[in-house]
């Protein structure tokens, strides 16, 4: 199978990747092994203090709206961060004490929503908390099981049922002005956490659970759906084995799923992640890069890759490909010409991308770039 692009990893980068080249007429496939750090997401893009417009615009085509403020934001353990482009889920604050007296419902049998951690934080802040737990007949059948009782199960019966929480919450509603929910609404219908803010009779406050993040696995389900509209090929559960190389270009990829039908393509991007997402994988000895064997950039000495400070930022995260200054990975110190490096693979900071999302969205944009000005030439 041949394309004009293939990507290696169906997270942030890999589908901020595949949407802008299939918008300018380049087919790709995209091959994505498994989970990526959105199933995780926060609701926030870190190192994205405002939105390049063409994220905006790409965000915007595929159905999610993002919004800023500088402020901060509720983290799940009732502290506050510093606010970053956020889903519009995300409430942003501009002070801790947003709200004089909080109630705090949770489902009654769901465990990764913490609301003593909530309440002790937000009183810190000078805001009363009240908790309260609503028990719900549509929950019942997954309530039997503790492992069915996580977000992704909840949200799926909160996206039929959420006029009813609004009124079962409105009726547990005293004087407060803010009530704080789990944000477990909106799993298909991204309306819905609005639609409740509009119906609720106080202030709504979304505040994240124990992964996996809803908000998050939306906007993964959205990206792959714009991308696959715009005619993208997603190959879901597949995963890049190996690579063949010929004078310091790649010819084409071997998956697992695909036997001996091998991806060609005239340019790869690699966007396979971090150590999470097993773009980069570690032993006591070494850091490498799976499927090409790219040089990464790391401490001979062990003891440099870590920080003995448990909370210090640790230096092993900082590790990622080697690559020149157009995003082309070094394999044995020399570029490799049709192979673009983006995302966490290049490490969690780059001094020139930032970390995080913003890592992930600026350098895949780039690559893009320069896979287009190629074509130009
Ligand atoms: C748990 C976690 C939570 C995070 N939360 C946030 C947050 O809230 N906000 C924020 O700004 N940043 C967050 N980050 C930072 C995050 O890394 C970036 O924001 C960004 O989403 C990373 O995107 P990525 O596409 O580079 O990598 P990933 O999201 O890791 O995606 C890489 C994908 O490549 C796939 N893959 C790997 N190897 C292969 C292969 N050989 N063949 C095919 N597919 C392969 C993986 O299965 C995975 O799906 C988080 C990181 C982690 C690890």
């Amino acid at each position: 199978m041949r394309f004009d692009t293939v990507i290696i990893g169906g997270g942030l980068a890999g589908l901020v990747a595949g949407i802008s080249l299939q918008k300018e007429g380049r087919s790709t496939a995209i091959v994505s092994a498994g989970q990526n750090a959105l199933h995780f997401f926060s609701g926030s893009f870190e190192s994205l203090e405002e939105a390049p417009q063409r994220l905006s615009e790409l965000f915007g085509e595929a159905g999610i709206r993002l919004h800023y403020c500088s402020g901060i934001r509720l983290m799940p353990l009732g502290t506050f961060r510093p606010a970053a482009l956020s889903l519009e889920d995300v409430s942003l604050f501009e002070t801790p004490g947003f709200a004089r007296k909080a109630l705090i419902v949770n489902f009654a049998g769901y465990h990764d929503f913490f609301t003593s951690f909530l309440a002790e934080g937000l009183e810190k802040a000078g805001i009363a908390c009240r908790i309260q737990a609503l028990d719900l007949p549509e929950l019942e059948r997954i309530q039997a099981s503790p492992s069915e009782m996580r977000s992704v199960q909840i949200a799926r019966t909160m996206d039929r049922i959420w006029e009813k929480v609004v009124r079962e919450v409105g009726a547990l509603l005293g004087d407060e002005d803010t009530v704080i929910l789990p944000q477990v609404f909106g799993l298909r219908d991204i309306t819905v956490p609005g639609r409740i803010r509009q119906a609720m009779p106080a202030r709504v406050v979304f505040v994240g659970t124990l992964p996996p993040s809803v908000p998050g696995i939306r906007t993964q389900a959205l990206l792959k759906r714009r991308y696959e509209v715009l005619g993208g090929t997603y190959l879901s559960g597949d995963e890049v084995l190996e690579a063949d190389l010929e004078d310091g270009t790649v010819q084409s990829v071997a998956t697992r799923n695909l036997g001996t039908h091998r991806l060609l393509a005239e340019d790869f991007i690699l966007a396979s992640g971090g150590y999470f997402s097993k773009g980069l994988r570690s032993n006591p000895f070494r850091i490498w890069e799976p499927v090409f064997g790219l040089d990464v950039d790391f401490a001979g000495d062990r003891t440099a890759w870590y920080d003995p400070a448990f909370a210090a930022d640790q230096p092993y995260m900082a590790y990622g490909v080697k690559t020149d200054a157009s995003l082309h990975p070094l394999l044995d110190g020399m570029p490799v010409k049709n192979l673009y490096a983006v995302g966490s693979v290049l490490g969690a900071t780059r001094p020139e991308f930032g970390s995080g999302a913003g890592l992930a969205v600026r350098s895949a944009f780039r690559a893009v770039d320069a896979i287009l000005k190629e074509e130009a030439l």
